[in-house]
């Protein structure tokens, strides 16, 4: 991407969209490419509301004669002869003008046969419909590895010139990825005051500062899971495919010829353990995993804000991996994506159009992990071919799975089971979730527990028979989705055979 701008720039485009928070850093990028190639060495101006337009990089930053209003900065650098780049930083807000958008217009047709351009740079991405087709828009990356070790050098040096071996660096530096260059900054700076020396030790703090960082910015959440695959009942097919997955980012995988993994879709009845297999994928894979929170991507403070909000997140995402990214209740972020729209100004449409084009172009090692609930609700485009890599069925566990989830939460509040007949508990809680089976054991222990005992088989029995499960009061619902999904995606069940025989 940073190649692309140095292109765009020779190429002499005339208008440049940077999104980015890291202005400082764009900037010295900026200069790099300005200066590195004599014939195309130019100037740069900077312009900002609050200084007007001033030379980059100059001892004594002078304002060029009356430029703090937009329209009289567009004005002066029409009337500018030299090869120059001119950075507008944050115009946006006076882009819903159209005198504003205007003057735009104007200047980069009056840079035809010149040397100039405009560059303009904010953290969102927002331009007005008439400049959508004279902008080229670039997404400024995250720094990369090199430029990292470029800030932990140097807090080395500030840190009493400390070594570091090549491992202990690499997991250093693995660990701020994801990081602007100044969060990067501070991370190794407080990891450093903190333990009064920056080495492995210190990779955890790093992680951890991370981990805040990214949830400050509200949209990404970072998902620990203790729990392992062997804490889910049933779903051996399910299982099957991530095993043999495990590996499925590695060096060696590529070498062997393999395609990275893109995603997978679960849908299924609701409380059948979708989100926990997201969750203990990313155990099994040894990779991160990030929620990305849809209903925060939703921002309607300002226009763009919520495109913005979605192109950053996926961007940090891009910037950790290889890394999961779990989306749970596809379903509802996407509800009417695809076509209406009409009630949000057309918001939830581009949200969807830019998630899907992001997940046909990746090329960065991110799995998306999604669920869905509701397959009517979900906009087709998602359930093509090749959009996911596979697309599962979570149904209600079979008698043997249902056993299997007893044995599973019952072990892991007693360490003795043997005083539970599994199968009889299995065989009256037909139609039960495996949320509402752990729901009905909690049920029984609150039940025993205040009568100041242990719980037993019929405490259980008894708060299964209190309990309706979801099948039988959304019956319909759940039969649709069956129906819909024997056709059309993959049982996570081992024992296909079982759970078409399955009835309540
Ligand atoms: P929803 O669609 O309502 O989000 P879900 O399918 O994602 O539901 P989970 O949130 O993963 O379901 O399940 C809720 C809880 O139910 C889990 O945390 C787990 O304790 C229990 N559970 C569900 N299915 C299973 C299972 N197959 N094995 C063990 N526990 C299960």
């Amino acid at each position: 991407m940073k190649e692309e701008l140095g292109i765009l720039i020779k190429a002499q485009y005339p208008l440049i969209h940077l999104v980015t928070p890291e202005e400082e850093r764009a900037e010295a990028e900026i200069s790099r490419i300005a200066s590195n190639s004599k014939e195309h060495r130019k100037r740069i101006y900077v312009w900002t509301v609050t200084h007007g337009i001033v030379e980059y990089d100059q001892p004594r930053q002078v304002t060029q004669h009356n430029t703090v209003s937009p329209e009289s900065a567009l004005e002066w650098v029409v009337r500018q002869k030299e090869s120059a780049i001119y950075i507008f930083k944050d115009l946006h807000p006076f882009l819903d003008g159209a005198v504003v958008t205007r003057w735009l217009r104007d200047a980069i047709a009056s840079f035809k046969g010149t040397d100039k351009l405009i560059i303009l740079m904010s953290p969102i991405l927002q331009v007005p419909i008439e400049l959508e087709k004279e902008v080229v828009v670039l997404d400024y990356p995250l720094p990369d590895l090199q430029e990292l070790n470029q800030v932990l050098s140097s807090q080395l040096q500030r840190s009493r010139g400390q070594r570091l071996e090549t491992e202990a660096r690499e997991k250093l530096l693995k660990a701020a990825l994801g990081l602007t260059k100044d969060e990067a900054e501070k991370v190794y700076r407080k990891a450093y005051l903190k333990s009064n020396q920056l080495s492995e030790s210190e990779v955890d703090i790093v992680l951890s500062e991370k981990k805040q960082l990214i949830r400050r910015n509200g949209i990404l959440d970072y998902i620990e899971e203790d729990e392992t695959l062997n804490s889910i009942g049933g779903l051996e097919e399910l299982k099957l495919w991530l095993r043999q997955r495990s590996n499925a980012f590695t060096e060696r995988a590529r070498e062997y010829g393999l395609p990275q993994p893109k995603g997978m879709l679960i849908l299924g009845v609701p409380g059948c353990g979708k989100s926990l297999i997201a969750k203990t994928t990313s155990r099994l894979w040894g990779l991160p995993l990030l929620r990305l929170d849809m209903g925060r991507v939703y921002d309607g403070s300002m226009v763009g804000r919520s495109e913005a909000n979605l192109r950053n997140a996926l961007k940090t995402a891009e910037s950790i991996s290889p890394v999961i990214l779990f989306i749970d209740e596809l379903d509802k972020a996407f509800a009417g994506g695809a076509g209406s729209g009409d009630s949000d100004g057309g918001t939830s449409s581009r949200i969807f159009g830019s998630f899907l084009t992001w997940m046909q172009e990746k090329t960065s090692p991110v799995f998306v992990m999604a669920t869905a609930n509701r397959v009517e609700r979900l906009p087709g485009e998602f359930l093509r071919k090749g959009r996911f890599d596979e697309i599962f069925f979570v149904d209600l566990p079979t008698l043997a799975e249902r056993q299997d989830i007893f044995r599973i939460h019952l072990g892991k509040r007693r360490p003795e089971t043997t005083r539970f007949d599994l199968e009889q508990l299995a065989k009256v809680s037909d139609g039960f979730s495996g949320a509402e089976i752990e729901q009905a054991i909690i049920a029984a222990m609150y039940d025993a527990f205040a009568q100041d005992r242990e719980f037993t088989q019929l405490d259980i029995i008894a708060a299964i028979k209190s309990t309706l499960p979801l099948s039988r009061t959304m019956t319909e619902q759940v039969s649709a989705l069956r129906d819909w999904a024997r056709q059309r995606a993959r049982p996570a069940s081992a024992s296909v055979a079982e759970y078409q025989r399955l009835e309540f």
